[in-house]
């Protein structure tokens, strides 16, 4: 049916493109897209041509209405290169028009870096917060991670090879030396995840930046070293306790 249809693609293993997706991407009348030679992999290795529309941060503007007009009347899908759109992608403006046009906007949820990140990570889970790239900037950068610095949530953060190592040390500066764990290259050959205290991690990609993408998840303040020690103090007690 006519609307707009949100499909998260792989973000490495084909596999893991839902058989839903691929119905979705079969059937639509056009894919907005991040870039067409991407789509264009994915759609071949479902044996699929569709008409594709270019829809970025440089033509949204331009494109979006013409999106808008063709989904009251056909099946829209909207895809990134990787992953979930919407999350560190263009989108929601997108949705958020749909909306107010009055047409359905139905989801076809999958492959999300920053949620497979979190199961790899072996960090608390109840609460997070996904921060995205930060700036590259060292000032804004700071600036960034100050804010953030009080809340009671694993931090989820994009990041590329290159400045990792700057962006462990002012996550080190910033919150602490906290655990932490780079996740790279998630659901493809070299999948990672190296885990280690902030300034741990800092040294040890300073020399040698990683390849691929990245991931980076930080414990929330005081866990899981204070909650191990409290643990540990709780036990001596106890014990002392009891020879008492
Ligand atoms: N919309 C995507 C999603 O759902 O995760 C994210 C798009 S964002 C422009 C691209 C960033 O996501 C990369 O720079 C990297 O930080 C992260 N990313 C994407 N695929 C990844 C993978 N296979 N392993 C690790 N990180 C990945």
């Amino acid at each position: 049916s006519p609307g707009l249809y949100i499909v998260a693609t792989p973000i490495g293993n084909l596999g893991d493109l839902s058989p839903r997706a691929a119905h979705i991407l079969s059937h639509a009348a056009i894919i907005a897209v991040e870039d067409s030679r991407v789509t264009a992999k994915l759609l071949h290795h479902i044996g699929v041509k569709r008409q594709m529309v270019p829809y970025h941060d440089h033509n949204a503007e331009e494109v979006r209405p013409g999106l808008i007009a063709r989904m009251g009347v056909e099946a829209v899908a909207l895809v990134s290169d990787a992953g979930t759109p919407l999350i560190s992608d263009p989108g929601y403006k997108l949705v958020r028009d749909a909306r107010a046009a009055g047409h359905t906007v139905w989801t076809i949820p999958g492959p999300c870096a920053a949620v497979a990140a979190l199961t790899l990570a072996g960090l608390p889970t109840d609460r997070f917060l996904f921060l995205g790239f930060l700036p590259s900037k060292a000032q804004a950068r700071a600036a960034a991670i100050a804010e953030v610095a009080g809340i009671r949530a694993t931090l989820v953060l994009y990041e590329s090879g290159p400045r990792l190592a700057a962006l462990l040390a002012a996550l080190a500066e910033g919150l602490g030396d906290r655990e932490a764990a780079v996740t790279r290259e998630i659901t493809k050959h070299f999948e990672e995840a190296v885990t280690g205290t902030l300034s741990e991690l800092a040294a040890r990609y300073a020399d040698a930046p990683p390849k691929g993408e990245i991931v980076v998840v930080v414990a929330p303040p005081g866990a899981p070293e204070a909650a191990s020690a409290d643990d540990a103090d709780a036990a001596l007690t106890e014990a002392l306790t009891r020879l008492s």
